[in-house]
Order: C-alpha cells, then structure tokens, then sequence
C-alpha cells in the first residue's frame, strides 16, 4: 500500500521537529523546512503527497504565497494550512486558492493525521482521475 509523503513547513524551529518526530514515530514519511522558498525548492524535487504549511512566516514568502506556488509546481499535491486566531481570515483566502483545509495553533495531533488522511485520500481519487482521462483520451486517439 502506498504510503503518504508530507512536507511540515514552519518557522518554528521547535514546533517543527516536535510535529516531524510525532509522525515519523507513527511511520509517516515526513520532511521539513522553515520557510515557503526551501518549500518551494523541495517540492519542485520531491513529488509531496501533503503539504502541511504554516501560514505566518518572517521573510519573503508567508504561506499563502507558498500555497500559490506549491499549486503552480505540483497541483495535485494537497495543503494544509496551519493558522492562528489573527490569521483566520487569511486561511479562507488559502482555501479559496486550492488549500485542502486548515487548523488552528495549537493543534491536535489526531486532528492533523484525521486530516492528512482525508488529504491523502482526496490527491489519489484526482491523480486516478486523472490517468483515467489519459487512457480515455488514448481510445479516443485508436
Ligand atoms: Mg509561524
């Protein structure tokens, strides 16, 4: 069976590898950076299943700007969005740009995995989808 590939981006630096050592401790493949431009290098590198993408970040990219090019590179890969109360509506703005959900800080582990399996779910039924258009369009073509 396969087995979901995440990226954790968060300028936390104690947040970050507190959450990677929570899911690699449950088997979950997880990688992780601390800001939207190491993000946006690892997933042009690696096809992420999920993308767990804190939205307040110092620096050049906050998180909306790296949902919007995590989608141009890879729009088959989900993201979750992690947010605080002042950000709420910020997180509407990422759901509207392709965001698969968000949660609020501090957040629960149990929610967070609930989540990235109903993510996961979601990018494997597009990414069937989608080959199954492909072989389609091959009849089409015969
Ligand atoms: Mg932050």
């Amino acid at each position: 069976m396969q087995q979901p590939n995440i990226l954790v981006v968060d300028d936390e630096g104690d947040f970050l590898e507190t959450l990677m050592n929570r899911l690699k401790k449950r088997k979950i493949a997880t990688a992780g950076c601390a800001s939207g431009e190491e993000a946006l290098r690892m997933v042009k590198e690696t096809p992420f299943d999920v993308v767990v993408l804190d939205i307040k970040m110092p620096g050049g990219m906050d998180g909306i700007q790296t949902l919007r090019e995590i989608k141009k590179i890879r729009s088959e890969t989900e993201v979750i969005l992690l947010t605080g109360h002042a950000s709420l509506e910020t997180s509407m703005e990422g759901m509207q740009l392709g965001a698969y959900d968000y949660l609020l800080k501090p957040i629960k582990l149990e929610d967070l995995l609930e989540k990235l399996a109903q993510a996961f779910e979601r990018k494997g039924t597009a990414v069937h989808r989608a080959q199954s258009e492909e072989i389609r369009n091959l009849i089409k073509k015969t």
